[in-house]
């Protein structure tokens, strides 16, 4: 095959910072203080990548602290102004798109396809979108203006992209913002800090604090802090929900799944099979909204789950920087350790699992592509989000009982539904309680489309002119009655 990617541009960044990182706050770096530096692994090797900073209340506090003081100069720019800058990030995260891609394909273990092809291109197309809503400010958003110092955390499974689908509508609405990358994957928001800086944002505009939940924690309780937009776990989500209830703050959470991928017995095979791949060994299926459940109807079932491990033979799984895999590493050895426990309890259940014969490197967090068939609708991996490469194979006869089963959990998120028959995906699609319905397709994104979850997946909509909406808040403009007052 090709050569792979090579990493040295990722390296020399690296390097150039001693393989260690402060906070960025107010446009600065803050020292590095070598007591509170943490490690940050490679999944494909677990080889130490390089150390960044557990984030106090205090470094918290700073960033917080430059927030409030850039505001009112960045949320008083005319929104023109503001739309220069989203340009501007949005051409240098294109010259540095291939630095951006290894960085992050190091840093997760995802494919460098992927980084290269879809992470990075649609980080850009995000700041490019989010340019137009600056303009647009004050003629489609009237009598609103931004929501003030914004605190967003964000989880490692798309690190970059999770950080632009936070940054970028933000900086369009005039917000100032501290932003906590993952613990696992704190680097290219680190990159994309500085690279911003070069780009001439503003100082204090954009602060980045790394840490782990504790930080996390300490940005949802900052009394100074307007607007949380959070995209992680439930559980994490729960918590942060009661931490603000009643403090004013505005919230939105973005939070887990486990999306059905039906299947009528009339849809074109050879497509179901790519959708499949897509659904949920893109990413190794660390995907909020992976097409986990497949939902096949009866009499397709056999020649469908037959093809199905066919195509799975031909996965190729390995090292992300490897251009030919298709598969990558698991973001962490706990991740990794928590698949394996839940594939395990699919067997004790009596669920029948399949693997491709192919072998795992040994060396790194990697899982292979798996197949539960047999699995009951009420069984846990049929219900608890396993967020990795594994999908459980369930039936249904009649598309009532397909919306059903559909139903059947606590979240909603997304939904794939694939026929070749319009009306029956017109008919089924609005009755599937989730965000995103997708047809003879799945995993489609785009900036300007609002996405989020119903129910437990939860609540406030990213992307589009609906994303806007979570970073402004009602003007307080005098009435004309306050004005014949005074
Ligand atoms: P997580 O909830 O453990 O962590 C997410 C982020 O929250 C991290 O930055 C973490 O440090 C921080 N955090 C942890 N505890 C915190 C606390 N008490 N207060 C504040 N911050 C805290 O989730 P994860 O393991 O990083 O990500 C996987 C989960 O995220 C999955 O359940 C997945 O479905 C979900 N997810 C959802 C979406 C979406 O758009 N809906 C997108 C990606 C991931």
């Amino acid at each position: 095959g090709p050569a792979p990617e090579s990493d040295k541009p990722a390296r020399e960044w690296l390097a150039a910072h001693d393989g260690a990182f402060g906070q960025f706050i107010g446009g600065r770096w803050t020292a590095v203080a070598q007591d509170a530096l943490f490690d940050v692994q490679e999944p494909a090797t677990g080889k130490p990548l390089a150390r960044v900073t557990q984030g106090s209340a205090a470094d918290v506090d700073a960033a917080v602290k430059a927030a409030r003081a850039a505001l009112p100069a960045w949320r008083d720019l005319p929104g023109h102004a503001r739309a220069r800058h989203l340009y501007a990030l949005a051409r240098a995260i294109q010259k540095h798109a291939r630095l951006f891609a290894v960085v992050e394909s190091l840093d997760n273990g995802k494919p460098i396809r992927e980084t290269r092809d879809l992470d990075i291109p649609l980080v850009a197309r995000h700041f490019y979108h989010h340019a137009g809503w600056a303009q647009l400010l004050e003629s489609e958003f009237p009598g609103y203006e931004g929501a003030g110092v914004v605190g967003q955390i964000i989880p490692w499974n798309f690190p970059l992209l999770m950080l632009a689908w936070k940054v970028a509508p933000a900086l369009a609405a005039g917000c100032t913002i501290v932003i906590k990358p993952a613990e696992f994957t704190p680097l290219t928001a680190l990159l994309f800090a500085e690279i911003a800086q070069e780009a001439g944002l503003p100082a204090g505009v954009l602060n980045v604090v790394t840490g782990d939940g504790s930080t996390g924690a300490a940005i949802v309780d900052h009394p100074d802090v307007d607007k949380i937009a959070f995209t992680g776990s439930t559980e994490v989500g729960r918590v942060i929900r009661r931490a603000t209830a009643g403090s004013g703050k505005k919230l939105s959470l973005e939070l887990g799944g486990k999306s059905p991928f039906i299947v009528f017995e009339d849809a074109d095979l050879d497509s179901v099979v790519e959708g499949v791949v897509d659904a949920i060994w893109f990413n190794q299926g660390q995907v909020c909204c992976a097409g986990s459940r497949l939902l096949v109807q009866e009499g397709i079932h056999d020649a469908l789950i037959a093809k199905l491990k066919r195509r799975m033979e031909t996965l190729r799984l390995g090292r992300p920087l490897d251009k030919a895999v298709d598969m990558g590493a698991i973001v962490a050895p706990v991740q990794l350790e928590r698949i394996r426990t839940l594939v395990e309890a699919g067997r004790d259940e009596g669920a029948s699992m399949w693997q491709p014969s192919w072998a795992c490197p040994t060396e790194g967090c990697f899982y292979p592509p798996t197949l539960f068939t047999d699995v009951a609708p009420s069984s846990s991996v049929a219900q608890v989000e396993i967020f990795g490469p594994v999908l459980v194979a369930m039936t249904f006869r009649t598309p009532s009982e397909a919306v059903a089963i559909a139903n059947n959990t606590p979240y909603g998120l997304a939904a794939s539904v694939w026929t070749e028959n319009i009306n029956l995906a017109l008919d089924i699609a609005p009755k599937i309680k989730s965000g995103v319905v997708w047809i003879n397709a799945t995993n489609l994104f785009d900036a300007s489309a609002g996405f989020g979850g119903y129910r437990e997946s939860g609540f406030g909509r990213e992307g589009g002119k609906e994303g806007m909406y979570e970073y402004l808040k009602k003007a307080k403009t005098p009435s004309t009655l306050d004005a014949r007052r005074s």
